[in-house]
């Protein structure tokens, strides 16, 4: 948790991808700083409501906003009705993403399509329906959830690694063009970080993973939620376009 209990104080926030994982822990990490979150996901309600109350538990407060951030019309509709509800909205977080590994040679159309809409599609859409509401108010905080995999690259993650990439060019890009309203884009790229998503991997790749990083551990979602927290933060008023590594040292 926090030692900045009141940085966002009265800020609004919205997380996508927040019912679990790294998002969970960004969600619980805003709301621990004051602001009130919005815990976006697509079909896990259980676990969404499981989160709200664990923000609730610790004093600070959310609501749920469901909606796929992949259809093209969900996150503009969404996220206007979030914050014109709330009569702001202060910072952004696009963390939902999803990956489908597969060798190049046999990886399906479907899957490449799905993947990209998902993880670059979404974050550019949620930025655009985001950015309206902040270049209006001068003020905002986009921060895009990348991978070590944009830089390091990783065998059977063609398709993933070319959206978070693709989000690192887009968080360059983005910071450029909002800088002028006072709104800053950043990313951070975890490394592997122990959530569902690399539950999967088989032991020997896990074992095999562990061993290339210096720290010699995965690590905790809260670890980069705090890494999220401060790019959101007065203490990150002059930090934009920069990818911020939290990867245990793994690739720099
Ligand atoms: P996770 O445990 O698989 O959680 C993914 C979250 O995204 C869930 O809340 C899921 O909600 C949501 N989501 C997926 N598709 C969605 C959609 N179309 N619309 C709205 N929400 C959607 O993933 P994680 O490990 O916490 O990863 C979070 C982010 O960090 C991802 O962008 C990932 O690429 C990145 N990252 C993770 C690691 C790692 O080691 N874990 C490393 C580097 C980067 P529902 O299932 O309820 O829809």
């Amino acid at each position: 948790m926090s030692t900045n209990a009141a940085a966002l104080k009265d800020q609004v926030a919205l997380v996508t991808g927040a019912s679990r994982g790294i998002g969970r822990a960004v969600a619980l990490e805003l709301a621990s700083r004051g602001a009130h979150v919005g815990i976006n996901y697509r079909t896990g309600e259980d676990a969404a409501r499981s989160c709200l109350r664990a923000v609730e538990a610790a004093g600070g407060t959310g609501e749920l906003c469901p909606f796929d951030v992949a259809e093209p019309d969900a996150p503009v509709t969404h996220i206007a009705a979030f914050a014109k509800e709330k009569g702001r909205l202060d910072i952004l977080v696009n963390n939902a993403g999803i990956t489908i590994d597969g060798l190049v040679l046999r990886y399906k159309e479907e899957d490449w399509q799905r993947t990209l809409e998902v993880n670059l599609g979404g974050a550019f859409r949620c930025s655009r329906a985001a950015a309206r509401f902040m270049a209006r108010r001068r003020y905002g905080r986009i921060v895009n959830l990348s991978s070590v995999v944009a830089s390091m690259g990783n065998p059977g993650q063609a398709a993933y690694a070319a959206t978070k990439a693709g989000l690192e060019g887009m968080t360059k890009a983005l910071a450029r063009e909002l800088a002028s309203r006072d709104v800053t884009v950043n990313a951070v790229a975890p490394g592997f970080i122990d959530t569902e998503m690399t539950a999967s991997l088989p032991e020997e790749a896990r074992a095999a993973y562990l061993a290339m990083i210096p720290l010699g551990r995965l690590g905790r979602s809260e670890e980069v939620a705090t890494a999220v927290a401060y790019l959101c933060g007065p203490d990150a008023s002059y930090v934009t376009g920069h990818v911020l590594a939290v990867n245990g040292g793994l690739y720099t």
